[in-house]
């Protein structure tokens, strides 16, 4: 779309043309089956064997402990399924934060309806786990700890490599939804103690639908999806050949420009997080300052709608997205920024903007600019507001 400022990253990323032009040949031209024998589809067998060893090399992990998948939400089920019944003998008990993604705290409800008991752990103001919490929730009986490696609202990246090292104090596996951290920020799989991971093409310049997830050698869980005897018996269905090529390039590409492009996005960010607490009065930067993704903002203003303010910025052909799940047809405020303690009425009104390395200091500023006005017209619409202001005169 012409003239559009595209600040949604956090909910997908546009395919590069690299990525886009390496799936290709993919298609059309080597379709054959990555399971055949044929010569032929040797060429897509050797494909996904590649992708493993870009992925595998890229997490410090071995080719054979990453499995393709369809997507992040496929990685989180299969993770906290395949340990949750593999375990089951073991225990029954499994710990989370009240910051996860649906797809973690949705297959945690589920869970419970099995049988399960899930302990779902607070967090900070800035979005961090209580680790002294956590430590102090795991029992005889806990099979897992799911703790996301950076969140998908507000930004927050969480101490991964300590909450790895009290879940194998422990004797307890430790899973990590890294869709939102993969290919943005470093990941070792071995320095920081994680077990399993999941990641997602579209979160990084890559395909959507295509997944992975990372599993430690030696550690056993219940295969996902039955059927053929892809991804070592434990995924069945064919290859999404393309998808995978497609995951590894972008991949490729984040291992060459990670550090640049970090800090480019960081730059942008830090002056659009400047610019909005000096500009705009009456508003509030959610997540950690520091510690938290290179592309992530999320403010709340007070006295606003979320909703109006999406409506109003689209107007202008800045795409964002609410801090509240109101976009999903719920009223509820979004459960992560209640968890780091914001009144109902202030999560209402967040925003988040996530940027990517295409966006521009001009893009900043004129989202800023429509920005201040946009709050200001809303502002002088509440009642709320008209209210604060007589009582502070
Ligand atoms: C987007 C996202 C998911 C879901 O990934 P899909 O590939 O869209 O299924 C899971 N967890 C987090 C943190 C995400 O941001």
């Amino acid at each position: 779309m012409k003239d559009m400022i595209y600040l949604d990253n956090a909910a997908t990323t546009k395919t590069s043309k690299e990525v886009y032009e390496a799936m290709k040949p993919y298609f059309d031209e080597y379709y054959g089956n990555a399971a055949s024998v044929y010569r032929f589809a040797g060429e897509s067998t050797k494909a996904v064997d590649d992708a493993r060893l870009i992925v595998a090399d890229f997490l410090g992990a071995k080719p054979k402990e990453i499995y393709f998948t369809g997507g992040g939400s496929e990685s989180d089920n299969w993770a906290l399924k395949g340990v949750a019944f593999a375990k089951r003998d073991k225990g029954k008990h499994i710990i989370t934060s009240k910051i996860e993604h649906h797809a973690i705290l949705h297959t945690c409800e589920y869970l419970e309806k099995l049988g399960y008991e899930i302990s779902y752990i607070d967090v900070d103001e800035n979005g961090i786990v209580k680790l002294d919490e956590l430590e102090a929730t795991i029992r005889e009986d806990t099979i897992l700890i799911s703790i996301m490696f950076a969140n998908n609202e507000i930004g927050t990246i969480e101490p991964i490599k300590e909450i790895g090292r009290i879940a194998h104090e422990h004797g307890v596996i430790f899973h990590t939804d890294a869709v939102q951290a993969y290919a943005h920020v470093p990941i070792n799989v071995d320095e920081l103690n994680i077990d399993i991971l999941s990641a997602s093409g579209h979160k990084f310049n890559g395909p959507k639908g295509v997944g992975i997830m990372y599993l430690r050698d030696g550690i056993r869980i219940e295969s996902f999806i039955h059927g053929g005897s892809q991804e070592r018996g434990k995924r069945a269905g064919t290859h999404n050949t393309p998808g995978i090529v497609g995951f590894a390039k972008a991949t490729e590409i984040a291992k060459e420009s990670l550090e640049k492009r970090a800090s480019y996005e960081k730059e942008l960010r830090d002056y659009l997080i400047d610019r909005i607490l000096e500009e705009i009065p009456y508003t509030k930067l959610n997540g950690h300052r520091e510690d938290r993704l290179p592309n992530n903002t999320n403010f709340s203003f007070r006295f606003i709608e979320g909703e109006s303010l999406l409506i109003m910025l689209d107007q202008k052909g800045v795409c964002g997205s609410s801090g509240s799940a109101c976009t999903s047809g719920s009223l509820d405020p979004s459960h992560v920024l209640l968890a780091i303690g914001l009144p109902h009425e202030i999560a209402h009104g967040s925003l988040r903007l996530t940027l990517s390395d295409e966006n521009t200091k001009e893009e900043i500023d004129k989202t800023v600019d429509e920005l201040k006005g946009i709050v200001e017209r809303l502002r002088n619409m509440s009642p709320l507001y008209e209210d604060f202001i007589k009582k502070n005169k």
